[in-house]
């Protein structure tokens, strides 16, 4: 039996490059003359610049992306932060939101908070009782507030409006693809307890120091033809 994948962008080469290791016969057919689908890097001749297009943001928590970096041999060509370290500007202030290196892990992100300086001293206690209670939720919980609006939840909750704007969007926009306006409270509070609570990695960036095409449509090219 041959399984035939149509389309080279992320999930047909994933697929292909997985079925190909476990030596399963697959013809992978893309209708461009380039792989990596929306993933792809193009030579920019105005700037001379490499340009990418998709997949702007790795974070620890793409689990999936990142192991499939490391078959297709691709691993190397991205820098893993250690740390959680967001450049925020805010009214032409660049402000670091910065997770620091304590042995009890969650004081290292409350240090964070305590010095993130876009947000006033009464708005940084509030943020920490917020994540607090968000860290005490249960999936029970969540599934109540299936049908409430995340943004009214934090007004409820005491949430200014600059704290919405430097903090709780900066992860709910490039995680939800939307703005916190538009998410349901059930699902931009679990996006913080997997990226902020859970995990000392999830929100820590990565960095391609390649290009989108080198990084995963050559390297899987080149893992399939050598499989
Ligand atoms: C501007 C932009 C920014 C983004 N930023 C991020 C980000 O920061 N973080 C993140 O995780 N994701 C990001 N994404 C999303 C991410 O790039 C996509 O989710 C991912 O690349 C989709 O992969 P896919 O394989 O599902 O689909 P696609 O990449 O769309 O691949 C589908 C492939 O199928 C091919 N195809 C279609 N029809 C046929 C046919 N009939 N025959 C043969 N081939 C066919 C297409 O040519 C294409 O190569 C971004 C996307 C864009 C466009």
């Amino acid at each position: 039996m041959k399984i035939i994948i149509i389309g080279g962008g992320v999930s047909g080469l994933a697929i292909s490059c997985k079925l190909a290791k476990e030596k399963i016969d697959n013809l992978l057919i893309e209708k461009r003359p380039f792989l990596g689908g929306r993933a792809y890097s193009f030579y920019d001749n105005n700037s001379k610049e490499e340009i990418d297009n998709g997949q702007h943001v790795i974070v620890g928590a793409c689990k999936e992306f990142i192991k499939f970096l490391s078959e297709i041999n691709s691993i190397e060509k991205i820098s893993f932060e250690k740390k959680l370290r967001i450049p925020v500007l805010n009214k032409n202030k660049l402000v670091n939101l910065q997770s620091h290196n304590f042995p009890i892990k969650i004081l290292g992100k409350v240090f964070s908070i305590l010095q993130y300086k876009h947000l006033k001293v009464r708005e940084r206690m509030n943020l920490l009782k917020t994540l607090y209670k968000i860290s005490k939720m249960k999936p029970k919980d969540l599934k109540e507030l299936d049908n409430e609006n995340f943004y009214k939840w934090l007004k409820k909750n005491n949430q200014s409006t600059n704290t919405i704007d430097c903090f709780w969007e900066l992860f709910a926009i490039p995680a939800l693809n939307d703005e916190i306006k538009n998410v349901s409270a059930s699902i931009g509070i679990r996006l913080f307890q997997v990226a902020f609570i859970e995990s000392d990695i999830n929100a820590n960036f990565a960095i391609p120091n390649v290009g989108l095409t080198k990084l995963l449509g050559d390297s899987a090219e080149n893992f399939l033809k050598n499989t």
